[in-house]
């Protein structure tokens, strides 16, 4: 049966750039085009759209993106082994694809790509967590990218959707969803990748508000969720207590009962607090 778009069969590419896959870089590559495709897809219209992809590894994704017609990929891949197999996706898709070898915690997103731009990936475990909170926390909103999506381990985009009072609820949640709609489009197995990774797997898509849903300031705004949810089992005017001898006040003011407990906050109240102590 032929591919979606006439390259080789994915295990075939493996096969003979001998990709096998390093537990280190987090590699679970995806094999099967049409799933690659639909995640794709998941991002929206991508014709007339420029895409960051991060880890492109063998190239699933990117060809996913590329037959579903967005119009140039900029794809950063750290591991060199990646880059033949990369170089003949380039050649299918000619001017539509450019190869950076490279860290993405070091990539100058501006360097590379125009405003604005979607970001799609099956990120790599181990910095996952780490490229998005840089994502969500640019110098200035709106950022330079209009949407994420992004596959995560399944309890981390839980993280990223989570209400008040349910477990996963806590800082991530808070800074997802203060600049964004943030929904999980898709589950996934582990049976879907290869290798298959102990846990299942989720497709989060952010998308960019124009502004924040509530105004305050950022910093503030993270150093009152980080104190509030390093303790998030104690009484706010417990952990929150460095921050003045009128907590309490501060807390009533904006409708907070000083005895509740981080878990029990909105974000709506999050950011009134940031805006009193602010
Ligand atoms: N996109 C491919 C797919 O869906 O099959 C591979 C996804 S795999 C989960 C993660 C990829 O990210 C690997 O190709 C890995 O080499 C790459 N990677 C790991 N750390 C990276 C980093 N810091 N910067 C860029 N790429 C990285």
């Amino acid at each position: 049966m032929g591919t979606i778009d006439g390259l080789p069969p994915l295990r075939e590419v493996i096969r003979a750039h001998e990709l096998v896959a390093k537990k280190q870089l987090g590699q679970n590559f995806l094999l099967d085009l049409n799933l690659t495709a639909k995640i794709a897809r998941s991002a929206g219209d991508l014709t007339g759209c420029d895409v960051l992809e991060v880890g492109p590894g063998p190239g699933g994704l990117t060809r996913g993106l590329l037959a579903e017609g967005a119009r140039r990929v900029v794809a950063v891949e750290k591991d060199a082994r990646a880059l033949p197999a990369l170089a003949e996706i380039a050649a299918a898709y000619p001017g539509r694809l450019a190869v950076l070898h490279g860290d993405a915690l070091e990539l100058d997103l501006a360097a590379h790509l125009v405003s604005p731009f979607k970001i799609v990936a099956n990120l790599p475990y181990n910095v996952g967590t780490e490229l998005l909170i840089r994502w969500l926390s640019p110098p200035a909103w709106p950022p330079l990218w209009s949407s994420l999506t992004l596959m995560f381990q399944k309890e981390v985009a839980e993280r990223i959707v989570a209400k008040p009072r349910t477990e996963h609820y806590g800082r991530l949640a808070l800074l997802a969803q203060w600049r964004c709609d943030a929904r999980i489009v898709m589950t996934l197995p582990p049976e879907a990748f290869t290798p298959a990774p102990k846990v299942h797997s989720a497709v989060v898509q952010l998308t960019a508000l124009p502004q924040p849903r509530f105004p305050c300031d950022f910093g503030v705004l993270q150093r009152i969720t980080a104190m509030a949810f390093n303790q998030r089992r104690k009484m706010l005017r417990s952990s929150l207590k460095a921050l003045g001898p009128d907590i309490d006040a501060k807390l009533e003011a904006v409708g907070i009962p000083p005895t509740a407990r981080a878990e029990e906050i909105g974000l709506e109240q999050f950011c009134a607090l940031a805006r009193a102590i602010a």
